[in-house]
């Protein structure tokens, strides 16, 4: 296959000029669950062994003059109030959910079926809803879409997960499959980054705004900004060399951009966020 070298030039070409960049309106934080894991080792490997950790799990919604956009979908609905949980991979961590995104998306007035784009960062837990946004865009890297239906691998727990993802993503009725960045509207107020590492097509998210300037969404680029000062690379990343790679991206874009940066399940940070329906604008 030959590959037009002038349509790909360097690796940040896709990415906004932040003198120029157009502007989102608001961003709004949901409550996606939350989970405790029993080896917080398997994030920081080498540390931590056997301790206990509780992670946040988040979802954004986006709007951008009458469209919307949400970052992620989250813990399944089903998993509401159920003391059980729901899991991913059931020996080292377990999910729960107060609040379905539904009813928080309610409290200002908007319905699943209104949200024009789904974009998601990466399968594993962040894509417990698809159900509910049958009417909407999925944007998801080709290489995270195809790598699910990809034949398994020597690690069980990537395994179990890449199982649990084609269930959860099943067919969606529009899709969208991205080869890289990607700029949402075409003016750089919404901008998908490839952070690949965490899985083969883990994607962050860069959003551009009046009052707070530009704010990055993580993705599971770094689970806790210890990992992200360190270096720190989870067992269950598919790529180490990428995954540091994807974390020196971020930090170049934060300096370029002089961006926030939102860690999705940094519990301790994410709960001093906002949440809807407050909103940064
Ligand atoms: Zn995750």
């Amino acid at each position: 296959m030959s590959v037009d070298r002038t349509l790909t030039a360097t690796a940040d070409s896709k990415l906004p000029n932040p003198a120029r960049a157009g502007l989102a309106d608001k961003l709004y934080r949901l409550d996606g669950g939350h989970s405790l894991a029993n080896d917080e080792s398997v994030w920081t490997p080498g540390e931590n062994v056997g301790r206990s950790i509780a992670f946040s799990s988040t979802c954004w919604l986006i709007q951008r003059g009458n469209q919307l956009l949400l970052w992620d979908t989250g813990v399944p609905e089903s998993a509401l109030n159920d003391p059980e949980g729901w899991s991913t991979l059931p020996k080292l961590i377990v999910y729960h959910l107060d609040k379905t995104l539904t009813d928080q998306l309610a409290e200002i007035g908007v319905k699943p079926t209104d949200i024009a784009y789904v974009a998601i960062s990466h399968t594993h837990d962040h894509i417990g809803n698809m159900g509910l946004f049958q009417n909407s865009t999925v944007l998801i890297q080709r290489a995270e879409y195809e790598w699910i239906r990809s034949p398994d691998g020597p690690n069980d727990n990537v395994n179990q997960l890449k199982a649990l993802a084609r269930k959860l993503m099943g067919t969606p009725r529009h899709l969208r499959l991205l080869d890289g960045d990607t700029d949402v509207f075409g003016d750089g107020s919404v901008t998908l980054i490839s952070t690949p590492g965490h899985t083969p097509g883990s994607q962050s998210l860069l959003v551009h705004l009046k009052n707070y300037g530009f704010i990055i969404l993580s993705g599971d680029v770094v689970h806790l900004e210890e990992n992200f000062e360190k270096d720190a690379v989870p067992s269950l990343n598919t790529d180490k060399a990428s995954s540091i790679a994807s974390m020196e991206r971020v930090r170049r874009m934060i300096s370029t951009c002089n961006a926030k940066f939102f860690i999705n399940h940094d519990k301790a940070e994410i709960d001093k966020l906002k949440l809807i329906p407050a909103f940064y604008d």
